[in-house]
């Protein structure tokens, strides 16, 4: 087929950034007005795709666009005057003389500023319309870094062998301190799945299953009450190995940390991590999350990671949280993990259930700045070892049964030992970027008060979607 290049539509689009390259070309450029000026007969504006912003030249009648309307403009590549370059922008040297232009679609007035940092945006109205608020620079830069982190992860994980494998959303309950988030069964009157707190028991039996190195970057759904910074999922680097203790698996972490938070050109402060125990870290910051930077380093962006361990296995229950009451029947609960193995030393007494606070488990907490980014343990790989733990929480044989009756059969046919981690996504790319929250390291977060970004959810179901799932609602 013949190519020519005045049939507007045989020309390719180029990429604003490209233009650069194409002085004296004709090209068609297509995507958002960034900004425009009106200068009687000319009007200037900015036009802006994924890869940059290029000066554009058009006739009186573009002074109609409105900015962030999208168009396609087909025109010539000039360079600049030397007088008339602007070093601020990459194309500075070159703008595009219009010749023809569309509209692809206009915008009207925009019901928030796009070109701020944002942060000084109500966050209902920024998440209202966050389609709008990613736009912003800031926010294009931290997809793109979330993006280029999660690949920097999935490239350390398979050079060593680790497998991805996807576990179900709907589910039984597991238990990561949280209450459940529950989804009637339309088929199974009164019957009720899940949502995962985490994958946890799912990549366990992955083990079981011969995996011996699973990984998952993995949505976890928290009813959680809701702090500033979170809402009620969030996605984990979910990982779990076979035939390992707690120094491998900690290694193999460290080092994919390393790798990837270098990949992305994060800066780290000390490697390896130090180590602190629970204990230490008590007496020493009066909290197991710690921030090890100087002044200095917090200025300039520094990670500092560190690993705490030799965690107490059980914890009083807090009478005031509904979701320990109902875990620690006893008045004990897990701190961490009820899937954690002991500490060896500690094995003999938890399985008679003795001296219960002073239980230490094999659990692993990875800290950065302050934050905990990620936790983990060796697992209880014996039937005996989890039946124990659900003893001391008081739970009942029939209880332990029915809530993980599963695992415990799993673990009499032949279950290697293991051990994992999970590591907090949304945590680790907002202390990569800077950020001081997490919802700005998510795309679609969720509001201070539970509602989704955009989307009006939670809704109304309609009585004929509550007929069908065998619901009424309790009135008043
Ligand atoms: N289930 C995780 C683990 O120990 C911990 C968590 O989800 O917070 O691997």
């Amino acid at each position: 087929m013949s190519h020519h290049v005045s049939d507007k539509n045989q020309v390719h689009r180029t990429m604003v950034v490209d233009t650069l390259k194409m002085v004296g070309q004709v090209v068609k450029l297509a995507g958002w007005v960034d900004t425009k000026r009106d200068h009687g007969k000319l009007t200037f504006i900015d036009l802006r795709d994924r890869t940059g912003k290029v000066q554009v030249v058009g006739y009186q009648k573009m002074g109609e666009l409105t900015t962030e309307s999208v168009v396609e403009i087909i025109g010539e590549v000039k360079q600049r005057p030397e007088r008339m370059v602007n070093p601020d922008l990459d194309t500075g040297y070159v703008e595009i003389d219009v010749s023809e232009y569309q509209v692809l679609n206009a915008a009207s007035e925009l019901p928030l500023p796009i070109d701020t940092d944002g942060l000084e945006i109500n966050e209902e109205v920024r998440l209202k319309y966050r389609y709008l608020d990613l736009r912003r620079p800031r926010m294009q830069k931290m997809l793109s870094l979330r993006s280029q982190y999660a690949r920097a992860v999935r490239t350390a994980l398979y050079e060593r062998n680790f497998v991805e494998i996807e576990t179900p959303i709907l589910t039984k309950s597991t238990k990561e301190g949280s209450r459940d988030f529950i989804v009637p069964s339309r088929l199974q009157p009164g019957k009720f799945y899940a949502l995962p707190q985490s994958p946890q028991q799912y990549k366990q039996l992955l083990m079981t299953a011969g995996v011996e190195r699973y990984f998952q970057l993995a949505k976890c759904i928290r009813d959680e009450d809701l702090r500033a910074d979170r809402g009620f999922e969030h996605t984990q680097i979910d990982l779990e190995m076979s035939f390992v203790d707690q120094q491998e698996v900690m290694h193999t972490v460290e080092e994919m940390i390393i790798e990837s938070v270098q990949a992305v050109g994060g800066n780290i402060q000390q490697e390896p991590f130090p180590i602190y125990t629970y204990q230490q870290a008590m007496e020493e910051f009066g909290q197991d999350k710690f921030d090890l930077r100087s002044e200095a380093e917090k200025k300039n962006g520094v990670l500092a990671f560190a690993w705490v361990i030799k965690f107490p296995f059980f914890k009083q229950v807090d009478k005031t949280d509904l979701a320990e009451v109902a875990d620690g029947k006893s008045g004990w609960t897990f701190t961490h993990n009820p899937f954690s193995m002991p500490l060896p030393e500690y094995v003999a007494q938890h399985l008679k259930g003795e001296n219960v606070q002073q239980i230490l488990t094999s659990q692993y907490d990875l800290i950065c700045n302050g934050y905990e980014v990620g936790g983990g343990s060796i697992r209880a790989h014996q039937a005996e070892v989890l039946r124990a733990t659900y003893r001391i929480m008081g739970y009942s044989d029939e209880e332990t049964e029915a809530s993980v009756g599963h695992m415990l059969r799993a673990f009499e046919l032949g279950t290697p030992p293991h051990g994992g981690i999970a590591l907090g996504l949304d945590r680790i790319v907002m202390l990569l970027a800077g950020e001081k929250s997490l919802k700005e390291a998510i795309a679609f977060p969720m509001t201070a008060s539970g509602k989704t970004a955009v989307m009006d959810a939670p809704d109304s179901a309609s009585p004929k979607q509550l007929e069908e799932l065998h619901l009424q609602l309790a009135t008043k």
